[in-house]
């Protein structure tokens, strides 16, 4: 079995943009080393986001590692209540609860309360948790803007659609709530539940101290995704008995790697946004390839630059995980003649539209034994016509593995 390395760059994918010439912003900035890849190996497209499932990162990053969300999906809640290890009862729903920004006449803002500042955020959980934590609900602070709320007990349901909030600005409340996906009692009881309880939390989060004159006040609360206790089956258990690591800031890459198995390594500093520690990503993920088979590196800022709509920051991200990541890695492992290396995004974030698209992205294998095609560099407009062809589900993990 070879060891594997994936670059995986949270929605880097895009469209051709006319101030760019033409390009996407990933083949317009200065990308040396994932161009590399693709002129030293093969290129083709990968598909992340089967149809009837959220266009959401959890989903791409399982279809990515070939989890087959199509059959296993649990819900971003319980994924990430999995990373922080929270111990979820057989009848606990978990839901991903950000803390959103909400305009006086009830008009979605930021997903992200201006991506909310890490104290901030704890204390504000916190607080709701001591205000309004109970029997029937519990509040857990996460990284920044991204928390929990879990519902305890047989009278809730998880079948409840919703709307994502991060491609959800600028549109009205009302034109956003939960609706109940059957007619069973606890499907209502659940939405009456969920909207009384936000009553009350967003005036609590509004008259908030923490919330007075700022830009951004984190001054509602948004519950989507819900699920119970994932049961994915293991990456071991999937790819020879092969040992796998997860390196990302975020909890929803965290979790799907805990609730497979694989090992999360915890790096310091890692924001999930462009301040985050790159340096230190590197050094845990060659650590790591000492004793695992394959290493995932998720970097998420392109994803949050990317809905923010910032070309400028967009860029300048990609250019940063180019030279900060992918670089130095692939120059630590150059004498190696025993590792594939991988790079694609898990969706595209149209800068234009500011969120997910569901078209497969662009993806470029090297390494030992991968023998070069025609296509020379990296990106949307050359992938699909490299030798790997159309790739989906556990194919990129086995290629990589040499399984
Ligand atoms: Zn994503």
């Amino acid at each position: 079995m070879n060891k594997a390395v994936i670059f995986l760059a949270d929605g880097m994918a895009d469209l051709p943009i006319a101030e760019l010439g033409g390009k996407t912003p990933v083949e317009y900035a200065k990308t040396p080393a994932m161009d590399s890849i693709a002129a030293n190996g093969m290129s083709g497209t990968f598909f992340t986001l089967p149809d009837g499932l959220p266009t959401s990162s959890d989903v791409a990053n399982m279809s990515v590692l070939g989890f087959y969300p199509e059959k296993n999906y649990p819900g971003r809640g319980p994924i990430e209540a999995v990373s922080q290890g929270i111990e979820l009862a057989p009848d606990d729903i978990a839901w991903r609860c950000n803390l959103v920004t909400v305009s006086p006449d009830g008009v979605l803002l930021d997903y992200s309360s201006g991506h909310l500042d890490e104290t901030k955020a704890r204390i504000l959980m916190e607080d709701l948790q001591k205000e309004f934590g109970s029997d029937l609900v519990s509040f857990y602070p996460g990284v920044s803007y991204r928390n929990l709320l879990v519902l305890h007990g047989k009278k809730f349901s998880p079948n409840l659609d919703y709307h994502k909030p991060d491609s959800s600005q600028g549109i009205h409340m009302s034109e956003l709530k939960l609706t109940a996906l059957d007619d069973k009692a606890e499907t209502a009881f659940t939405k009456q539940f969920l909207e009384e309880l936000a009553v009350k939390t967003d005036e609590f989060l509004r008259n908030h101290k923490l919330n007075q004159n700022c830009e951004s006040p984190a001054n509602a609360i948004w519950p989507w995704s819900p699920g119970r206790k994932p049961a994915i089956a293991g990456f071991a258990e999937r790819y020879n008995g092969a040992r796998g690591a997860i390196v990302s800031a975020v909890d929803v890459v965290k979790g799907i790697g805990k609730c497979a198995g694989m090992d999360v390594i915890e790096v310091p500093g890692a924001t999930g946004f462009i301040d985050t520690n790159y340096a230190g990503k590197v050094a845990a993920a060659l650590k790591a390839l000492e004793d695992h088979d394959l290493v995932y590196i998720h970097v998420e800022a392109i994803d949050e630059c990317s809905h923010m709509g910032d070309m400028k920051l967009k860029l300048q991200a990609i250019e940063d995980f180019d030279s900060k990541v992918v670089a130095p890695v692939l120059e630590a492992l150059k004498d190696r003649n025993d590792v594939r290396f991988a790079i694609l995004p898990d969706h595209p974030v149209p800068l234009s539209l500011r969120k997910h698209t569901t078209t497969p992205v662009p993806l470029a294998v090297c390494g030992c034994g991968i023998a070069a095609d025609d296509v020379a560099f990296y990106g949307e407009s050359v992938a699909p016509t490299g030798k790997l062809g159309k790739l989906a589900g556990d194919q990129l993990v086995k290629l990589l593995l040499g399984l």
